[in-house]
């Protein structure tokens, strides 16, 4: 075992503190990474403070990781040591289910294993920490390769906030000919607006912070609608074949709902929370709509999303901040003062 710098939150009213954690030593099929940056997702403060209930302390948040590996396992054959890496959500999976053999190993019917806030049944239950600390180990087979010509901290965030966007946008086959919207200009919905325009639909932003249209645009959208205005949103009503909703709290989906077109879509990636208000299943059912859901995206998914940035060049739009200013970038977080993605300069766990 190796002991190493990380910040954990030891429960859900404590703030991230410095804390010593074990990584374990290499087991043939693994991979020693030294982290060098750890994107800061909204998931990170939703688990630091266990408001999804069902959070193991402490918590080492971080499932955004961008790193060189270390040292590999003998019988490592996917990475060498030095290689540019990246650990994004998931660490393990049972890779014997049906969705892991769809390579959707983040819907693995035994229960993925987290990269942080889960138990580990490959490796004595134990329980998972996740990037923001110096070093973390984990299996090959899940771990991703960087494209090397990319800003390498603004890679972090494709692990998370980059997969979750990218993964709808392409089950739901988004296009040359549709207009997509995306709800929520944070760390997902950047990344939204930015796919979607690359893969050739026509975007719109949908915000509720007017301050963010200029933004929205460099980003790639081609409009913006103010959420908070019942006059555009009425005169934008049946006009979206796709809505990627990226709101991180329980809210009233049906002013959404509305948007969409006929046989349209509105894929929640945000609240795991109840949503507030009951939903106008009228609505749905005369335009044929619906309302679904998505969570991050497989080992293979991901790399090919990761492969699509290194050839588009894209990446995401990142503040870096020091490991003992991150209670301080929840708090910005929260007030949707970020642009758009904190990343962790792991190095300054290192001081
Ligand atoms: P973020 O950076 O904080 O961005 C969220 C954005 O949503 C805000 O910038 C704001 O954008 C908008 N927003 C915030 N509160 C709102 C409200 N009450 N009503 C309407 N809009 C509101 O968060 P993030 O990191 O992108 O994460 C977003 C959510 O996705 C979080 O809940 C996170 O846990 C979840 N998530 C899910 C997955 C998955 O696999 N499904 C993966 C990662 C994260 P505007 O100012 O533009 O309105
Ligand atoms: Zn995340």
């Amino acid at each position: 075992m190796t002991s190493v710098a990380a910040y954990a939150a030891q429960s859900a009213t404590a703030k991230l503190a410095p804390f010593k954690i074990d990584r374990r030593e290499p087991t043939p099929h693994d991979v020693n990474i030294d982290i060098l940056y750890c994107g800061v997702c909204h998931s990170d403060i939703h688990m630091s403070r266990n408001e999804w209930g069902f959070s193991l302390f402490p918590i080492v948040p971080g499932h955004e990781i961008v790193g060189r590996v270390k040292s590999v396992g003998s019988k490592v054959t996917l990475h060498k040591v030095g290689d540019l890496v990246a650990v994004g959500c998931l660490v393990d999976s049972c890779q014997q289910c049906g969705s892991c053999h769809d390579h959707l190993e983040q819907y693995c019917e035994g229960g993925m294993v987290g990269t942080y806030g889960s138990r580990d049944p490959k490796h004595n239950n134990d329980l998972t920490f996740g990037g923001y600390s110096e070093e973390v180990v984990v299996d090959e087979k899940f771990v991703l390769r960087v494209p090397t010509n990319l800003d390498v901290k603004a890679t972090a965030p494709l692990l998370c906030a980059g997969i979750t966007t990218w993964s709808p946008l392409r089950h739901w086959k988004v296009g040359p000919g549709q207009t997509v919207g995306v709800i929520g200009l944070g760390g997902l919905g950047h990344m939204g607006v930015k796919f979607a325009h690359a893969l050739g639909a026509k975007v719109v932003m949908i915000t509720t912070s007017p301050s963010k249209a200029d933004d929205a645009r460099a980003l790639g959208a081609d409009e913006v609608l103010i959420s908070s205005d019942p006059e555009a949103m009425k005169n934008a009503a049946g006009k979206f074949h796709f809505l990627l909703n990226t709101i991180p709290v329980g809210h009233d989906i049906n002013p959404y709902v509305s948007l969409l077109k006929r046989d349209g879509t509105m894929c929640i990636v945000g609240a795991l929370d109840p949503l507030k208000g009951a939903i106008n299943t009228g609505a749905l059912v005369v335009g044929r709509r619906s309302v679904a859901g998505s969570i991050i995206g497989g080992i293979k998914e991901t790399q090919e999303m990761l492969d699509f940035c290194g050839e588009h060049n894209i990446v995401s739009d990142v503040e870096l901040v020091n490991i003992e200013n991150i209670n301080t970038a929840y708090d910005r977080m929260l007030k949707s003062d970020v642009k758009y993605r904190f990343v962790i300069d792991n190095a300054s766990l290192k001081k």
